[in-house]
């Protein structure tokens, strides 16, 4: 049983709605938020000092392939299109089970380590029921929470791998069964059981449909869908049929969706399913502009996500900046358009806080336990130091979080009561061991691209995506 902690005099941004930065104690106990208050006083409780640290729930990150840890930086220029041929026809033949762990476990502590408490990851990496232990295992070791979600893409098999030929085909729908009854059977485990669709735009309507009513009959927590991707859809407007349907409800959780109309977020705010707009790779792809705010505006549940660390760093201030700015600088168009300036700026740093925070914990289904600092919530917690160079003076408690932080500023986070990181370092990991299998993983993935058959792999590719230029 864990002790009480008493954090003590720190900024607290309680993200509640309508909230005011106050000066106030948190007191922890067990795995949940005793108390919020002006002073505590509580003897018996571990006391840290919080003064000159803003206080903050822990990030919730809503979209993360994490498996691509060992592959950081290979994406740097990638299209879409470039990102679909290598990575999820090429590069991912090549994981084999202890790869995929070091995925996931090392970008879960990168995720603690930048403040994000909890993952919704979205696992299309399970060439055998060995692939998904060791997904799970790396999330669990990590002590973060997450959302599982079970991918049924099927990357194809380059190396005539033996388990993989020896499985019988279908063998996904088992495994995910298997796991929702042995390793992931309840809902208010750290880690729970979700579900990701094998690809909306690459099966039929039926076939997605399928999908989702087996999700369903799983009792997935949220089942995670990438959608409205602008030209690079099939055009299947799949969340307007569904809405027609009838299949429209909360536990699905729309990721991208630049393309989404006013009507399908529309029917998205009534139905209370999510999305999660991943503004970095969005815009760089050329797959639309971020839906985040947008979708907010239509009263969608709406949320963040880092999507890709093969891409760029695991870092949520850095979303958030690019959510607000790119989205400030959309609205200035107009003005500009019409020889104009604007007297004020509609958009607050606070909104994308929120969709980092509160927000995110109600699309990962998970709104009734994260995401405020309230008594009785969940004890995820983050506190962020403001007294380096680029944090002096931290004026706007709001300001200073989304505009000026860094993973870096991360001085301690908590999950469920428990410390995982502490005095800017994470507790209990051995870095440099694992950095070393981490970069031997890595190497050996990147070799397997090298002899690979790059340019007929991509030829099919294109062949999917019929609007390329
Ligand atoms: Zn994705």
């Amino acid at each position: 049983m864990f002790k009480k902690t008493l954090i003590r005099g720190g900024r607290v941004l309680t993200m509640t709605p309508g909230f005011t930065e106050a000066v106030a104690d948190v007191l922890v106990d067990g795995d949940l938020i005793a108390e919020v208050a002006p002073s505590i006083v509580c003897p018996d409780a571990e006391v840290i000092d919080a003064g000159g640290r803003i206080v903050l729930p822990g990030f919730v990150d809503t979209h993360r392939h994490t498996w691509q840890t060992q592959l950081r930086t290979v994406a740097t220029d990638w299209s879409l299109f470039d990102y679909f041929a290598r990575m999820r026809l090429i590069y991912s033949a090549f994981y084999d089970p202890d790869d995929v762990f070091l995925g996931n476990h090392v970008g879960a502590l990168e995720a603690l380590s930048a403040g994000i408490t909890t993952l919704v990851d979205h696992c299309h990496i399970l060439h055998t029921p060995e692939h998904t232990d060791e997904a799970i295992r790396g999330l669990e070791q990590a002590g973060i929470r997450a959302v599982f979600c079970y991918g049924l893409f099927e990357s194809p098999d380059y190396r005539c791998d033996a388990r993989r030929s020896s499985l019988a085909a279908g063998w996904r729908r088992d495994d995910a069964r298997r796991v929702r009854r042995d390793l992931l059977p309840s809902k208010d485990a750290l880690v729970t059981m979700g579900f990701a669709p094998a690809e909306i735009d690459a099966n039929s309507y039926e076939v997605n449909v399928d999908e989702i009513r087996f999700a369903r009959e799983l009792e997935a927590q949220r089942i995670s869908c990438h959608v409205s991707m602008g030209a690079y859809d099939s055009g299947q407007r799949f969340v307007e049929r569904l809405g027609r349907d009838g299949l429209l409800a909360e536990d699905l959780l729309f990721v991208h969706g630049s393309a989404l109309t006013d009507d399908e977020l529309r029917r998205m705010a009534d139905s209370g399913a999510a999305v999660s707009a991943t503004p970095e790779t969005e815009m760089q792809m050329g797959m639309g502009f971020p839906v985040a705010l947008r979708a907010r505006d239509a009263g969608v549940r709406s949320s963040l996500g880092i999507d890709i660390v093969s891409n760029y760093s695991g870092d949520m201030f850095a979303q958030m900046r690019l959510a607000l700015q790119a989205s400030r600088a959309l609205d200035n168009a107009q003005y500009q358009k019409r020889d104009r300036a604007p007297r004020r700026i509609a958009r607050k740093a606070r909104d994308v806080l929120e969709l980092a925070t509160r927000d995110g914990a109600q699309a990962a289904g998970l709104g009734d336990r994260i995401g405020t600092i309230e008594a009785g919530r969940q004890a995820d917690l983050v506190l962020i130091r403001t007294d380096s160079i680029h944090m002096t003076p931290a004026i706007d408690t709001v300001g200073a979080v989304v505009l000026n932080a860094n993973p870096s500023d991360v001085e301690s986070v908590f999950v469920a009561g428990r410390c995982v990181k502490k005095d800017g370092r994470l507790v209990g990991v051995d870095w440099p061991g694992l950095s070393r299998r981490l970069v031997a993983s890595s190497l050996r993935i990147v070799e397997g691209m090298r002899s690979t058959p790059v340019a007929s792999i991509e030829e099919m590719a294109a062949q999917m995506m019929p609007r390329l230029e």
